[in-house]
């Protein structure tokens, strides 16, 4: 044949400057391009092979790539298909592509994926390369051989070639700027990263082999694809052995997951794939990334967010679908039907493996659930289709080891810990050696506590307590016991309306200059219980422990630990303190009271007049008196306090009462623990 040259075929002026341009970062991917191309040509000749058009050989399929960095050149050879002279000018020449620069550079930057979407895919070459020829023969009988070549711009020359056998060469004259694609070490990178699961073996120089303590060449090929895809086979045909080996082979030193789901499903799209559970211990444990997608088995990339639902992402393994748009926006991703479908798909695979798994075999499920309960949560808390399905497999752990669905416990606790109000409280333990004291308690009134130590726990919490109706989650020391969960009819205090003021006074001032800051309230605990203990608001708490997880913290976490140190009105002890205070400074006190109540009673007359008035009518005289009287009680008010504060500071048995509490909690410690065993002392000696 004459040797021809001739234009390419672009609507668009010139295709070349764009796929340098805007295609560069992901340059990379050229491999991926020509590979597939490759794999095609030779799927191709199998297919004609198999319907009786191609008579002849196929011989050895495997496709070679090839470096020589003396000439600059990487070579990809295949033995497929071949092309004819007509076939190059149709395939290779015509990239007719309407609007493909406008396109282009609206998606510069998901390079990666329109390119094999608009039939670009043989031209990401010129990424890379300063020159492309192709040497190829067709598979048909009267075929001659094809030369054609092109140097990245709209020129090329097409003339005879010198193929012998059947197949195609593409050869890359690599430009300067990207020499890495001609180290060895670099190509076989890629090739596994992109090719190591397709269906026709690919080579790539020789393969390596430790000789006395180094690494040399043998002479037997390297296979880059040595695994196939385990995905793409029938589930009936595999074994767990084959799960548990692909596993290591794609994560190689991972601890074995704890189980795989294969997904196979070809309608309405088509999504094959495998995932597996990894043992999540805790949060940072929790690796992303770990989902691989490929497309008809060519690795797309493992950045799946947006494709699967975020809690999944969690998961390990590889999914497989032609039906996932690549060639657009993650953000467009989400909206996307298939997309969503996909995603929903694969929602609901997970949560009906874990349910299937339940209901086999519980035991064996409930010895996995400290691994899978960060998973399982993070899905409640954030896919409300999950959490429906997940009601039925979740499980609470109580403090003694064992095991509750949520319907379980409802059952279990539903009447026993059911308020005044007609909810059920569930009590619970962040810290069972910690609040072991308060457990104990609980269990003693026939409470059952559960161990809700997760990470993800508090949000949990939240989240049912709107799910469940008329529950309550309260944790074992956030009140005293009594009024966990608040019954009919609770003891009363019988101290005297004084006596529960002054005592109060007297004792939250010996608790005055502790790290943390002390509210003191009185109840009626029984006669049985601690004379004071120590409870934490549950509201407050939350908000600090969410405040805690969340990155950025926010006003919860700043605000100091507050504390309630619950006085115990029934004891005889606080009783005792209580009748003293009294008697030390009761008339001292009523003697400050006796002169405020007449200036309050004062002062609430004049407020009545005032209050009606506009602020500009109120007279001056009546303004100044109010400041007065105000003054003059806070005055009183102030000495007033003194009085008792004086006595609280001064009495070793209010002090001995709050470090007490205090001991209990494991509160007290350095100086003031040293104070406290030295006051104990002193007042046993006396
Ligand atoms: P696509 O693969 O999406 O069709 P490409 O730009 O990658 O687009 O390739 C264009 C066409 O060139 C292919 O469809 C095929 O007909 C032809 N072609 C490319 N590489 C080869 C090859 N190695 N052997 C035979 N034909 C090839
Ligand atoms: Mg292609």
């Amino acid at each position: 044949m004459a040797t021809q040259t001739g234009q390419i075929g672009v609507t668009s002026e010139n295709i070349f400057p764009i796929i340098k341009k805007f295609l560069y970062s992901d340059h990379e991917i050229f491999l991926r391009e020509l590979i597939s191309n490759a794999v095609d040509a030779t799927q191709k000749l199998k297919t004609l092979a198999t319907a009786g058009d191609f008579k002849g050989e196929l011989g050895d399929c495997t496709i070679e790539v090839t470096v020589d960095k003396k000439a600059s050149t990487l070579t990809i050879s295949d033995r497929g298909i071949g092309m004819t002279q007509e076939e190059v000018e149709r395939y290779i020449n015509q990239i007719a592509l309407s609007g493909a620069e406008a396109f282009l550079s609206k998606y510069k930057d998901q390079a990666n994926n329109i390119i094999g979407h608009f039939g670009l895919g043989f031209y990401s070459a010129f990424m890379v390369s300063d020159r492309v020829e192709i040497e190829s023969l067709s598979w048909q009988p009267e075929a001659k051989p094809v030369h054609w070549s092109c140097e990245g711009d709209p020129s090329y020359t097409l003339e005879e070639g010198k193929r012998k056998d059947r197949g195609t060469d593409i050869i890359l004259h690599i430009a300067k700027e990207n020499e890495e694609f001609l180290e060895q070490a670099r190509v076989e990178e890629l090739l596994e990263k992109y090719c190591r699961f397709l269906p026709v073996p690919i080579a790539c120089g020789k393969k390596r082999e430790w000789k006395n303590g180094k690494e040399v060449l043998t002479d037997e090929a390297n296979i880059i694809n040595t695994h196939d895809p385990l995905w793409a086979k029938r589930p009936a045909d595999l074994k767990p052995e084959d799960y548990e080996e692909f596993y290591s082979y794609l994560f190689p030193g991972a601890e074995p997951p704890l189980f795989y789901i294969h997904l196979n499903v070809d309608y309405p799209f088509t999504l094959t794939g495998i995932l597996y559970f990894p043992r999540i211990r805790n949060q940072f444990d929790m690796q992303r990334n770990k989902i691989q997608l490929y497309c008809n088995q060519v690795f797309v990339t493992d950045a799946v967010e947006g494709i699967v639902p975020e809690f999944l992402t969690v998961l390990h393994g590889v999914i497989d679908s032609p039906d996932i748009p690549l060639n657009v926006s993650r953000s467009y991703l989400q909206s996307d039907a298939n997309v969503k479908k996909i995603s929903a798909h694969i929602t609901k695979k997970v949560a009906d493996r874990l349910q299937e798994l339940f209901d086999t075999d519980r035991e064996a499920y409930q010895k996995k659930w400290d691994d899978l309960k960060l998973f399982v949560a993070y899905g409640m808390i954030t896919d409300e289709k999950f959490y429906e399905k997940a009601e039925k497999f979740a499980l609470f752990k109580n403090v003694d080891g064992k095991y509750f669905t949520l319907e379980e416990y409802k059952n279990l606790v539903g009447e026993a810990q059911k308020d005044k109000h007609g909810s059920t409280i569930y009590l619970y333990s962040t810290d069972r050696d910690g609040q072991w004291s308060y457990i104990e308690q609980a269990k003693n009134r026939g409470y059952d506590v559960l161990l809700m130590d997760g990470q993800l726990d508090s949000h949990l919490i939240n989240h049912l307590e709107s799910k469940l109706e008329k529950v309550r989650f309260t944790r074992v020391d956030s009140a005293t016991v009594d009024h966990l969960i608040e019954k009919e009819n609770q003891e009363t205090v019988t101290l005297s309306a004084n006596e529960q003021d002054y005592l109060r006074a007297a004792v939250e001032a010996a608790a005055d200059g502790q790290k943390q800051s002390i509210f003191v309230s009185i109840e009626a605990l029984g006669e049985q219980e601690l004379p004071a203990v120590i409870t934490q608001n549950e509201f407050m708490r939350r908000m600090k422990d969410m405040a805690a997880l969340s990155p950025t913290g926010n006003f919860y976490a700043s605000m100091p630990g507050s504390l309630t140190l619950v006085l115990n009105a029934s004891h005889p002890l606080i009783k005792e303190l209580a009748a003293d205070v009294v008697t030390a400074k009761g008339a001292e006190v009523e003697a400050v009271d006796k002169q405020i109540a007449p200036l309050r009673t004062e002062e609430e007359t004049l407020r009545k007049k005032t209050d009606k008035l506009k602020p500009e009518e109120v007279e001056q005289a009546d303004k100044d008196r109010l400041s007065a009287l105000s003054k003059s009680i806070d005055d009183l008010q102030a000495q007033r306090k003194e009085i008792l504060d004086g006595y609280g500071k001064a009495s070793q048995m209010a002090h001995q009462v709050v470090d007490l509490a205090l001991l209990a909690n494991n509160l007290l410690k350095g100086e003031e623990l040293a104070r406290f065993v030295r006051r104990s002392v002193e007042m046993i000696e006396k």
